[in-house]
């Protein structure tokens, strides 16, 4: 189970953190990658971050 570093509180449920979809806010990040960041819905705080692929078909590799 996930603490918050900052609050202390446990994520237990999806409505516990917060995912801020920054990729309109990036102009540099590829628009066929979300670039998204994890907070505490409690108090805010910054979890973590990452990159989650925004279409299905991107996953093939390219020849
Ligand atoms: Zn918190």
């Amino acid at each position: 189970m996930v603490h918050c570093p900052e609050c202390d509180a446990t994520f237990q449920t999806p409505e516990d953190v917060v995912f801020v979809d920054t990729d309109s806010s990036l102009g540099f990040i590829s628009a066929s990658k979300r670039y998204y960041t994890m907070e505490c819905a409690h108090c805010g705080a910054v979890i973590g971050s990452g990159v989650a692929g925004a279409k299905s078909n991107a996953g093939g590799g390219a020849t």
